[in-house]
């Protein structure tokens, strides 16, 4: 159990004790594992539901007398509410989501709920934090997708300014809470920061999404499903070099702009599926299996399946000095080598949750 109490600091606590919601989730573990490595005087409540996609394990080993875990729904008011008031947070870090195309295709109602409704309560609750506590230097950071912007051509980069398009329940749903975010500023002055990322990919990424469905389906033999003929494009990110960005955003942004993340890795799906073949094919042969890509299957194309997107990320390299670290090629390699190490965290959530049908991007 945590050590840090939850005691009323006053405004000017130069301690900083961060709420980060759906931190239980991949890249909210992942930010959790830099921020305590980085910012040694930092606290964090991590306030998660724990859904499918929640899970303790992804923060087995982060030290516990700077964390505290708290199981609950961003749309409980007086749970957020209680949290604000017991901790006199400097900062709010929103991941807390639902996340997986496909599964907002099947049911949309959660991804309104929780995307929309979870993240104006979080806007509320600090509203009447802030209205109350005048002279605290809060931050809200609003963690959002590239997705928003819906689907690309050929040609061309989503920038800042690029007007909202989606297209999934999901994408919709994140655009939704984006808006409010950006009202809440307008309207009430809240201190918001906002980020569109493109697609991750790293250690912790629940396992139905494609690069670890890829990673796992191969190591079983069995097939690789990729929509359509896999022409889609997305920008890949590795997870690491998201996290930092938004550390940096929440640090030194301006209040009330928005930051596109983007790893500048335009890749076709199939080039991603074939290239995780043929590093499986050197880091772990199977006798039964020749070649992995021998594996792939094309399947019927998700409905309102975007083409492209590709993120211009110029404005935070050129005001913040933000760039990913990591190549495509070296955080593929790490990613494969991570699952291959960690079977027992995949082979956990699988045995529980996993739905061979489902694939994802
Ligand atoms: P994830 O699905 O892995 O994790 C989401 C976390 O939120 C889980 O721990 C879950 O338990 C928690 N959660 C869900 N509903 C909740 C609720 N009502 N109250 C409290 N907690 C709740 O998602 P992720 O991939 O880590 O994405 C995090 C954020 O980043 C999301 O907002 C997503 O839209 C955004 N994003 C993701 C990507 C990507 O490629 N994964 C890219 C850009 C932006």
């Amino acid at each position: 159990m945590a050590n840090f109490k939850a005691t009323k600091q006053p405004a000017n606590f130069l301690m900083k004790t961060l709420l980060v919601t759906g931190g239980c989730g991949f890249i909210g573990s992942n930010f959790i594992r830099l921020v305590m490595e980085k910012e040694e005087d930092v606290n964090i409540v991590n306030l998660d539901k724990l859904t499918y996609a929640g899970n303790l394990d992804n923060l087995e080993f982060i030290p516990k007398s700077r964390y505290k875990f708290i199981q609950g729904d961003i749309c409980n008011k007086g749970l957020v509410s209680k949290l604000f008031e017991d901790f006199n947070f400097n900062g709010l870090i929103n991941f807390a989501a639902e996340s997986h195309v496909d599964r907002s295709i099947d049911g949309p109602s959660d991804f309104i709920n929780t995307n929309v409704i979870g993240t104006l309560n979080l806007l509320e609750q600090s509203r009447f934090f802030l209205d109350k506590n005048e002279d605290s230097n809060f931050r809200f950071v609003h963690i959002s997708t590239d997705e928003v912007f819906g689907s690309l051509d050929k040609t061309g980069k989503f920038q800042e300014t690029t007007p909202y398009d989606p297209s999934s329940p999901y994408s919709a749903s994140k655009a939704s809470s984006d808006h409010l975010v950006r009202a809440w500023h307008r309207t009430y002055g809240l201190p918001i920061l906002l980020t569109n990322c493109s697609n991750n990919y790293g250690p912790f990424q629940f396992p139905e999404k494609l690069i670890p469905l890829m990673i796992i389906n191969c190591f079983d033999q069995k097939t690789l499903p990729v929509y359509g003929e896999g022409v889609n494009i997305r920008d890949w990110l590795f997870v690491s070099d998201h996290c930092r960005a938004i550390l940096e955003v929440f640090r030194k942004g301006k209040i009330g702009n928005t930051y596109n993340i983007g790893g500048n890795n335009e890749i076709k799906n199939i080039n991603i599926v074939n290239r995780i073949c043929s590093i499986m094919d050197e880091m772990y042969p199977q006798k039964c299996v020749k070649r992995y890509a021998d594996l792939i299957t094309f399947v019927k194309d998700r409905p309102g399946h975007d083409f492209r997107y590709a993120i211009d990320s110029s404005k935070i390299y050129n005001e913040l000095g933000w760039e990913p670290v990591e190549s495509f090629e070296t955080g593929i390699k790490r990613t494969v080598k991570w699952y291959l190490n960690n079977v027992k965290w995949w082979r956990g959530i699988q045995e529980k949750t996993y739905k061979q049908e489902r694939l994802g991007i």
